[in-house]
């Protein structure tokens, strides 16, 4: 499975896979994952902080550009 917000799927911090599996066949109260690839533990809610600050960085990047072209139609 993977875990995605929006267009942004979670990573592996070990591999950088993408796909994921549940520890516990029911879901447990910490939602904890297992890397597909690589076997490392992580944890839904690990997984969309990481999303969460992908996006901001995204959006960081959308705005150091919106500045830069900004800039570049005052100097004409
Ligand atoms: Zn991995």
């Amino acid at each position: 499975m993977r875990v995605c917000v929006g267009h942004i799927s979670a990573h592996c911090d070990n591999c950088g896979g993408q796909d994921f599996q549940p520890l516990h066949a029911e879901s447990s109260p910490a939602h904890e994952l297992v890397c597909f690839t690589c076997g490392a533990r992580t944890t839904r809610r690990a997984l969309l902080m990481q999303i969460a600050n992908e996006t901001v960085k995204h959006a960081e990047t959308f705005i150091e550009i919106s500045k830069k072209a900004r800039g570049q139609l005052r100097k004409r």
